[in-house]
């Protein structure tokens, strides 16, 4: 018997990932991502943060553009040419309105139909979450339905961009109700992704290898919805 079911991915066609650093969509989302940019789907990322204080032993004016680098070699592997990196904070991340305002642009710009985010809980599965995920995760959510308010923004109706529904939201990283299912190449990608974040991973000492450690992630899921491989979601209709 399987215990997630495949999450029908046939009408998604336009997802925005909204996360808070350059690899955070590298943990598993890319081999989703490589998947639906190879079925024509469209999929922008907006990074919140540069990933500036990320290395303990590099200025983040060094670390900023380096990091900026290295993720635009992972979206290129993945298929992925939108990608807008913002410049909050990295550490100091706050979901107030100025976060929710500039999620809530990005919405109503790209017109998602589906939303991608990261566990925002303090507890995740995997353990105590960082604060940059956690008001990511609060700020995207809130961001989601302002951007269907046509009473908030008003600025950015004033500039053409009107009130936009995306429709579903996906966690990552958190207690699963649907899988996606992904083949080996899609896995494959994924790994290589998370690998283009060559000098952020060398300057962690006790990062897991990419090809042991998003292999693992997705065929554990795999086994639980009876595949070879598959991305875990929680999924929310908004
Ligand atoms: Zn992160």
């Amino acid at each position: 018997m399987t215990e997630l079911p495949l999450f029908d991915d046939a009408d998604v066609t336009r997802l925005l990932c909204i996360v808070a650093h350059p690899d955070d969509m590298e943990y598993g989302a890319s081999a989703a991502v490589a998947k639906w940019t190879d079925q024509g789907k469209e999929v922008s990322y907006l990074l919140l943060t540069r990933g500036e204080a990320g290395i303990r032993d590099m200025h983040p004016d060094e670390v900023a553009p380096l990091r900026e680098g290295e993720q635009r070699k992972a979206c290129t592997i993945v298929g992925v040419d939108d990608l807008e990196i913002l410049g909050f904070p990295d550490g100091l991340l706050e979901p107030g309105i100025e976060l929710r305002h500039a999620i809530a642009k990005k919405i109503r710009e790209f017109k998602p139909d589906a939303v991608m985010v990261s566990n925002w809980e303090l507890k995740s599965p995997w353990g105590l979450n960082h604060i940059d995920h956690r008001a990511a995760g609060i700020a995207t959510v809130d961001a989601i339905r302002d951007a269907d308010n046509p009473w908030l923004f008003t600025d950015l109706a004033d500039d053409g961009l009107e009130a936009w529904k995306a429709d579903r939201l996906l966690i990552t990283g958190a207690d699963a109700t649907h899988a996606v299912e992904l083949e080996r190449a899609h896995v494959d990608r994924a790994v290589a992704s998370l690998e283009a974040h060559t000098v952020y991973l060398e300057a962690l000492s006790d990062h897991p290898a990419p090809s042991d450690m998003i292999p693992g992630i997705t065929s554990e899921a795999g086994t639980r919805a009876g595949v070879d491989y598959a991305l875990p979601v929680q999924v929310f209709d908004m």
